[in-house]
């Protein structure tokens, strides 16, 4: 079974995590105290961690940091603030992912899913049946049907616009130039230029980023091109 611990001081948002997580078939565990919390997934075999950054005595970053020097399993960071999120991105904590609070409780069960499907597929435990699909940020992306769902939610994509995604998937973390994605997926002889991949770049954030002016998983470097996160 799936074991999940939630970190968390306050009492009705911790067990609102559990309760949802539970219907849909984790077993999950609630940690009011940072440190107890800390010791408890370093000591666990948790599959995950759902960690609160404002703790007393000791914060989430910290806590993140020392989980993630040790183990090696999907930690989302959950925020009050929007603006703490930019903060925490910096710093290189090793969190895969961050939620805001007040979040929908069908948006974690999404996101802890997502994360759990990619850490098993990095683990090379995916059965060859399921290799067909990536699962990243909540997007799922059937690479043999075409099918692109973000929150359990089909959305259609035109065919370069599918076609950019994989290629940002399939390269996370990674500066693709302009020149190498329209090279790869217009390719030299079609018409048009690289300004096609600017305006693919929009529509592509238009639809998996929560906001596309400020894009989280797709984003410029500027005078690069662009990054896929993960
Ligand atoms: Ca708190």
């Amino acid at each position: 079974m799936t074991k999940i611990l939630i970190i968390e001081d306050e009492t009705s948002i911790a067990e609102l995590q559990r309760d949802y997580l539970e219907i849909n078939g984790f077993e999950a565990e609630i940690q009011s105290s940072g440190e107890e919390g800390l010791h408890q997934a370093l000591r666990g075999d948790y599959n995950l961690i759902i960690l609160d950054i404002m703790l007393p005595h000791i914060n989430g970053f910290e806590i993140c940091r020392q989980i993630r020097a040790e183990k090696n399993i999907p930690i989302l960071l959950v925020s009050a603030k929007k603006e703490e999120i930019d903060k925490i991105r910096g710093l290189g904590l090793g969190a895969d992912d961050y939620i805001t609070k007040p979040f929908s409780p069908s948006e974690l069960v999404a996101r802890v899913k997502a994360h759990l499907a990619r850490y098993e597929r990095l683990a090379g435990s995916r059965s060859a049946e399921k290799e067909k699909i990536i699962y990243v940020h909540g997007i799922s992306i059937d690479l043999s049907a075409r099918r692109v769902h973000i929150h359990e939610q089909e959305v259609p994509f035109t065919t370069k616009e599918f076609d950019l995604l994989t290629c940002f998937v399939k390269h996370p973390n990674q500066v693709l130039s302009k020149e190498q994605l329209f090279e790869n997926i217009w390719g030299f002889d079609s018409a048009g230029d690289v300004s096609t991949v600017t305006v693919h770049v929009r529509k592509l954030r238009e639809k998996i980023e929560r906001d596309p002016a400020s894009p989280q998983y797709l984003e410029t470097v500027w005078g690069a091109g662009y990054r896929f996160n993960i």
